[in-house]
């Protein structure tokens, strides 16, 4: 594989040699990559003129619309670093990655703006903002546009649209070379502060065009983002890899089982990728047909664990097999996918689905406590080597030295290999909760809990779910005199952390258990058996 030194080298190519081939359909609107070359020119050229320089950060918090792509781009070609952030994000949430980023830019919808973003943006280094309206680019009053309404653009932001249609030139900076910083992924981490990873240019356009090969990908292919593109999964698999093969790129604003079929039926893709949870709902669908998926050459999931029972019912219904994939953001998305004409194996003792083959310049090894190889079908932890690791985090060289040691990731997942090089997950190392294929870190959870007054201990840890796979529980035990019902806690907790991440389940303890040292025994809470329900 031979990737360009970047994807936006990738668009550049596609907008000559192909620039009236629609880059991105949405809804009934499309931007071909003409189009898609001349408004992220101007939007380049409005940040450059609003102060925005070379090495800048831009933080994009929006789901998945056009203005996402339009935004990556013309931050990029302004010599900027792009952060995305998830819409769901609350005031605490966002504040964070803002001031963390240093961002100096910051876009987001219309209506998030009106609501807490603003008042979180003016108490950040954010200086310049940016509103888009979800109802752009396609027909007015399409009821599928699901964003929560429309909202004014205020006074003291620009529409992003408008920004981007004022025909600013974009500033002469040079083209992104393979190491510059391209996005600034954040991850909560073990340590309850944000760790953004760095991944690079050549991180991505690396992957991107990894995806095209192993899975064959023909040039111009659609693909529908099935995966948000604030996410690593959607962000590589789906947005630079259809630029990297001058396809493209279907979007539905947000996952909405409905919504998304009706754009397979309009757009009739040809590959998309998601977590487990939406192919079950998709399935779930009343209105999901065989024709729904006729287009589709491949499916991957990503991000989570993808049930073998799962693989089989979507395949005996729809006709597609879905072909598994693992990596995490530090790895830019995939590092090992199902090669194509190839079945991923199922593990006889644990009954997994092999997450796939590493490849095909991803060095995986499978390891113990000291970094010593283990032998084949033992288990130990998953570390990777190769173009597709970051080379750090966000000015934390600590937390690189941890989990990149000489620039082998340290996953924190486990797994083990076969002896026909396929890659299996069976546990993880790390207290990362998996919800739907959103990581939750426990002690972003527990922080926020040690924040209420009645709340003496808290541990937080992932329990079993029928459809996110796992679901956020909280262990607590009060302050002496203290009251607080389990309810109370969890909206508590609602009002602060992105839905994802509060804890639905709360049980209070009178005390939690702990080593002798007094640290509290997650791992304990993690296997206790579950309460009657
Ligand atoms: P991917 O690139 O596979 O979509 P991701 O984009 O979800 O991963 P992160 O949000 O960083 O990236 O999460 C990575 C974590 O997700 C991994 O460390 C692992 O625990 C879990 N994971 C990813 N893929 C799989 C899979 N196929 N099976 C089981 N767990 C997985």
């Amino acid at each position: 594989i031979r990737p360009r030194p970047s994807v936006l080298h990738a668009f550049r190519d596609a907008v000559r040699t192909r620039p009236d081939r629609p880059a991105i359909v949405y809804f009934d609107g499309r931007l071909t990559y003409r189009e898609a070359d001349e408004l992220s020119d101007g939007l380049a050229g409005h940040l450059a003129a609003r102060g925005f320089r070379p090495g800048d950060r831009l933080a994009i918090m929006l789901q998945n619309t056009p203005h996402f792509v339009l935004a990556l781009l013309g931050a990029w070609k302004a010599g900027g670093t792009v952060v995305p952030v998830n819409p769901m994000y609350k005031a605490g949430e966002l504040g964070h990655i803002l001031a963390d980023a240093e961002v100096s830019a910051l876009v987001c919808a219309a209506p998030a703006w009106e609501g807490y973003v603003r008042a979180t943006a003016a108490a950040s280094p954010a200086r310049i903002a940016l509103t888009a309206d979800p109802y752009d680019f396609q027909t007015r009053d399409d009821p599928r546009v699901l964003s929560g309404g429309r909202a004014l653009a205020p006074e003291d932001t620009d529409d992003l649209l408008a920004a981007a249609r004022g025909g600013a030139r974009p500033p002469a900076v040079p083209e992104p070379g393979r190491d510059d910083i391209a996005l600034i992924s954040y991850t909560s981490g073990t340590s309850g502060t944000p760790k953004g990873a760095m991944n690079t240019h050549g991180n991505i356009a690396y992957n991107a065009e990894r995806q095209c090969v192993v899975h064959a990908l023909p040039d111009g292919s659609v693909i529908f983002a099935l995966a948000p593109l604030f996410h690593i999964t959607g962000m590589v698999c789906e947005l630079a890899t259809s630029l990297a093969e001058a396809g493209t790129l279907a979007l539905a604003c947000r996952f909405e089982p409905g919504v998304v079929l009706d754009a397979f039926a309009e757009h009739r893709p040809a590959y998309t990728v998601g977590p487990s949870t939406a192919f079950m709902a998709l399935m779930a669908h009343p209105a999901a047909t065989r024709d729904h998926f006729a287009s589709f050459r491949l499916i991957s999931s990503g991000g989570a664990p993808l049930p073998p029972a799962l693989v089989e019912r979507f395949e005996a219904a729809f006709g597609p097999y879905i072909r598994n994939g693992y990596g995490l953001t530090e790895c830019t998305a995939p590092c090992a996918s199902v090669p194509p004409g190839t079945r991923a194996p199922v593990d006889p003792d644990s009954g997994t689905l092999a997450v796939g083959v590493p490849g095909p310049d991803a060095v995986v090894r499978i390891i113990d406590d000291e970094g010593r190889d283990v032998p084949f079908g033992q288990h130990g932890e998953i570390a990777v080597r190769g173009p597709m690791v970051v080379p750090g985090y966000w000015r934390q060289p600590e937390a690189g030295a941890t989990a990149l040691p000489d620039g082998e990731l340290r996953t924190g997942d486990i797994g083990f290999m076969d002896p026909d090089g396929w890659l299996y997950v069976v546990d993880r190392k790390k207290d990362m909760i998996n919800a739907s294929g959103f990581k939750v870190w426990p002690r972003e959870v527990e922080d926020v809990l040690y924040t209420h007054p009645a709340v003496r201990e808290a541990a937080v840890v992932g329990v079993p779910d029928p459809y996110r796979g796992e679901t956020v529980k909280a262990y607590i035990s009060l302050r002496p005199g203290a009251e607080a019902a389990p309810e109370e806690l969890a909206a508590y907790c609602a009002e602060r952390l992105a839905a994802y991440k509060y804890p639905r389940r709360i049980e209070i303890l009178p005390e939690l258990p702990k080593t002798a040292s007094g640290k509290i025994l997650r791992r304990e809470l993690r296997q206790a058996p579950r309460p009657r329900e």
